[in-house]
């Protein structure tokens, strides 16, 4: 199939309905294994010397459609999935890096990946650096003879601090190091960092992608060579695979992404700017703000600025708490992405393992509030808000 436009390839890439009686709808191979005609089938495919399938932790017809989608939207050539986006993070990290190597990260990572580096740096003896990535020149100097991978969240949870992809992919070019991008806040629609220079995209498919909170998995994107390695030896290996069932609810997803995100982008403006105005809050945290520092950063690497906003209201834990529990539309709840508008409190729920300096320093206080705005009337999620703030 010749390329078509993004959210053509959403509906139809990697699917054939008539391969498969006519159906419009994929089917869900629920299957562990696969029969080989003869035994010389069965040696031809483990040999390499011959395509099909052979047992489902290597492959899966419904999971392979998936990888093939997802790969067409990230525009790199070959996709795969995992049983969870940390399963990704993982395969990637430890696929890219022996004991020795250094990673260089964005200032904030998610929660688990960097409890993910800390497991490799105290058995592995990979260390890693967190790094603001604002300028060339201190880049430069991060990067020491030993590091193998650049590691980067844009924008960064929960302060929706953003990277320059383009420049640190240029400065990575020079060194020859792969960057990896989380690009779990944009989704594929908002932000292409293999367009910008990058080598791996990295998704937990669990929230946008997904759309509808009923799934947990990951998905990665590079080159053909490099995902053709990590398939055979750390996603093969170490086994974190996706259930066909649940790449099926993923093509699912995936095909309304567009629309859900378009959705997701105009309802998230109006709720920052209603935010921004209102007298009991205090700062907004959102790329799509024309006083957000890196408006224009955002302007250029990002198709919209998402639906994500942080915000901090005036006084501390109590008062966000108690504007929480005010709450009866918005639910209580980490993840994001999903139809439903949901609200966490990072300081002690996402980011309640970073120590308190830490946090502080990341700029994340107890005042700070992280809004994950839904696809409902957006004049609902704002009388909802805002009841809630005249309660505090
Ligand atoms: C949720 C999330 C992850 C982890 O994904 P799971 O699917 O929960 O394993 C990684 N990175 C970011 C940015 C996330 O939001």
């Amino acid at each position: 199939m010749d390329t078509k436009r993004f959210e053509t390839e959403v509906i139809h890439r990697g699917y054939h309905a008539l391969q498969h009686h006519g159906s419009l709808s994929p089917p869900i191979f629920q299957t562990s294994t696969f029969v080989f005609d003869k035994a010389e089938t069965g040696a031809n495919r483990f040999a390499g010397e011959e395509d099909g399938y052979i047992y489902s932790r290597l492959s899966n017809p419904t999971v392979a459609m998936l990888e093939e989608r997802i790969a067409i939207m990230e525009n790199g050539e070959k996709g795969l999935a995992f049983g969870s986006g940390m399963a990704a993070v993982s395969a990637i990290l430890l696929g890219l890096t022996k004991t020795g190597d250094h990673v260089l990260c964005s200032e904030g990572v998610y929660g688990c990946t960097f409890g993910l580096l800390q497991l490799m740096e105290e058995k592995y003896h990979i260390t890693h650096d967190f790094h603001s990535m604002n300028d060339e020149e201190s880049i430069r100097s991060a990067i020491t003879d030993h590091t193998t991978v650049i590691y980067i969240e844009s924008p960064i949870n929960p302060t929706m601090k953003l990277v320059d992809l383009e420049m640190v992919a240029s400065i990575a070019k020079e060194y020859g190091i792969p960057v990896v991008v989380d690009n779990t806040f944009s989704s594929p629609y908002l932000q292409r960092p293999l367009e910008l220079g990058c080598e791996v995209v990295i998704h937990s498919a669990t929230k946008y992608l997904c759309g509808h909170g009923d799934v947990v998995g990951g998905l990665a994107v590079g080159s053909k060579d490099l995902m053709s390695h990590l398939a055979m030896t750390t996603q093969k290996d170490i086994g974190g695979i996706m259930s066909p069932f649940d790449a099926w609810l993923l093509l699912r997803g995936i095909k309304t992404l567009p629309v859900r995100m378009d959705r997701h982008c105009e309802n998230a403006k109006k709720i920052a700017r209603l935010l921004k105005e209102h007298p009991a809050v205090e700062k907004v945290l959102f790329p799509g703000d024309s006083d957000f520092p890196q408006f224009e950063l955002a302007n250029k690497q990002m198709k919209n600025a998402g639906g994500l906003i942080s915000f901090e209201i005036k006084g501390g834990k109590g008062e966000a708490q108690a504007f929480m529990n005010s709450l009866e539309l918005i639910k209580i709840a980490v993840s994001l992405g999903d139809a439903e508008t949901l609200i966490q409190h990072p300081a002690t729920m996402t980011h309640a393992v970073v120590p308190e300096e830490k946090r502080k320093q990341m700029g994340i206080n107890d005042r700070l509030l992280r809004i994950s705005v839904g696809l409902e009337a957006w004049e609902d999620i704002w009388s909802d808000i805002e009841r809630g703030l005249s309660r505090i």
